[in-house]
């Protein structure tokens, strides 16, 4: 049976323990939008990099770009948004709640049961204008996705790089989109973050590329520890696809509230590069050096969140375990993912334990994040980092002073093993990387 979570459970850890925060709270909040403090930040931070690692750094087909927020208004002309970026809205007349009409089920208003009117196509694109006097300006849009920028840079990238098809650009970045309908915490907001690929083939190899993609994307999740039985793909439906996509494919997570889109990959043909030829007058062909021929490459898109990753890493790590009388909370989260890879705690506050604790925490943080905590129990520390997910504790006690050894306490078992201090981080480096935990000593105390 696949694992749920309940949602409450997952914002109130966020909360407590300083991964995310309602934004502008002390204002009362602003709907849908979200701050990630110092230990979400860190997470999210971790998500990107491992994406970016994974789909630029060790390829040599991809490069990366970081393209403006703000674009020409032509490109949402050319891309549709500007006519078709828009959901079916009603409105209550009694109580003026708005809803998207094909989330309804009835013929009423979920809240109050009041009538509803006609449906109105609404644009999500968030406006706003730009130059000193505002009735002179020129109207510019927040880019409800990262893709375009990566369209209208296909020349630039062509020229610079010397790319031979197939290849691909690959960004991460703010996306806006003014959601009717939001919720869920993370899930849909009206500024989130993307991850997003395109992925430039010849026509002919699109369908191969696809799948490869599908795979590759899927097997991304599972490397960085998600329970394969909470994944799913959901091709489209013939109807449901978007206009320009010749195919696509959902993987879907279970969510607390249920199976939802974690990143959509779709086949979109040749039509955005022939879009933004058309608008813009600009050659975006590619010249095939075998048949001299210039065709307009099709595209692969493998278009990830970076906050419903965040989500979903963090529903599928966490977890509850009877541990005596008390149940241990606990996130198993992989060690990539992990905010804090190590927490140095010293057994007591006595001075020389301190000073040696401090001293191997300083020695550590030189390679990775790690946090020093000497407040109150070991039990009750130990307990602190499981809930954050920090995979390693160090634990230096009296019998280090004499013996240069201190203790690593496993996360996910709560194994324990004890190293000379000499062979500390090399063993730290082991076990992070997935080097399996036994009670064995490694080193004989003699
Ligand atoms: P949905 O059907 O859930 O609205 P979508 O199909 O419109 O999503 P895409 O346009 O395919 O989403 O965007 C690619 C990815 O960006 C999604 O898979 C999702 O992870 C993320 N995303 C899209 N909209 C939001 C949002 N409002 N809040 C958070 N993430 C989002």
């Amino acid at each position: 049976m696949p694992k749920k979570v309940e949602m409450e459970k997952i914002v109130s850890l966020c909360q407590r323990r300083g991964f995310i925060f309602p934004s502008s709270e002390i204002y009362g909040g602003l709907s849908s939008c979200w701050d990630y403090g110092p230990l979400g930040v860190e997470l999210k931070q971790n998500i990107k990099q491992a994406w970016w690692r994974a789909v630029v750094q060790q390829r040599d087909d991809m490069v990366g770009l970081d393209t403006s927020i703000l674009m020409h208004p032509q490109t949402w002309v050319a891309s549709g948004h500007l006519e078709g970026f828009s959901d079916p809205l009603v409105e209550c007349k009694s109580c003026h709640l708005r809803w998207r009409s094909d989330d309804l089920e009835g013929n009423n208003c979920p809240s109050c049961g009041g009538e509803l009117t006609e449906p109105r196509l609404f644009n999500l694109m968030f406006k706003t204008s730009m130059g000193p006097i505002e009735e002179e300006a020129s109207v510019v849009y927040l880019r409800p996705e990262t893709a375009q920028g990566m369209f209208v840079n296909f020349q630039n990238v062509l020229n610079t790089t010397r790319k031979k098809l197939p290849f691909g650009i690959a960004q991460i970045g703010k996306a806006f989109r003014n959601e009717i309908t939001t919720g869920n915490f993370i899930f849909r907001s009206r500024e989130f973050e993307q991850m997003e690929i395109e992925f430039f083939v010849k026509p002919g190899s699109d369908q191969e590329w696809f799948n490869y993609w599908l795979e590759e994307r899927l097997n991304w999740y599972l490397k960085l520890g998600i329970d394969r039985q909470n994944l799913r793909l959901r091709p489209h439906r013939q109807e449901e696809l978007a206009h320009y996509a010749r195919e696509c494919s959902d993987i879907d997570y279970l969510f607390p509230m249920g199976w939802a889109e974690l990143e959509g990959i779709a086949n979109r043909g040749d039509f955005d590069l022939a879009q933004h030829a058309r608008y813009s007058g600009k050659s975006l062909n590619y010249l095939d050096e075998e048949t001299k021929e210039h065709i307009i490459p099709y595209i692969i898109e493998p278009s990830a969140g970076v906050d419903r990753s965040v989500l979903a890493f963090l529903c599928d790590a966490y977890a509850e375990e009877a541990d005596k009388n008390e149940t241990r909370v606990l996130l198993h989260l992989h060690p990539t993912l992990a905010p804090i890879k190590v927490a140095v705690l010293p057994l007591s506050r006595r001075e020389n334990l301190v000073a040696a604790a401090k001293k191997i925490y300083a020695d550590l943080r030189q390679q990775w994040l790690v946090s020093y905590d000497d407040a109150q129990s070991i039990g009750r520390r130990y307990r602190r980092q499981d809930e954050i997910g920090t995979p390693l504790c160090v634990t230096v006690d009296f019998q280090s002073l004499e013996d240069e050894q201190v203790t690593i306490r496993d996360r996910d078992s709560m194994n324990q093993i004890r190293v000379p201090i000499s062979e500390l981080k090399n063993t730290l480096q082991a076990k992070l990387s997935g080097e399996p935990f036994d009670t064995q000593p490694l080193w004989t105390t003699g």
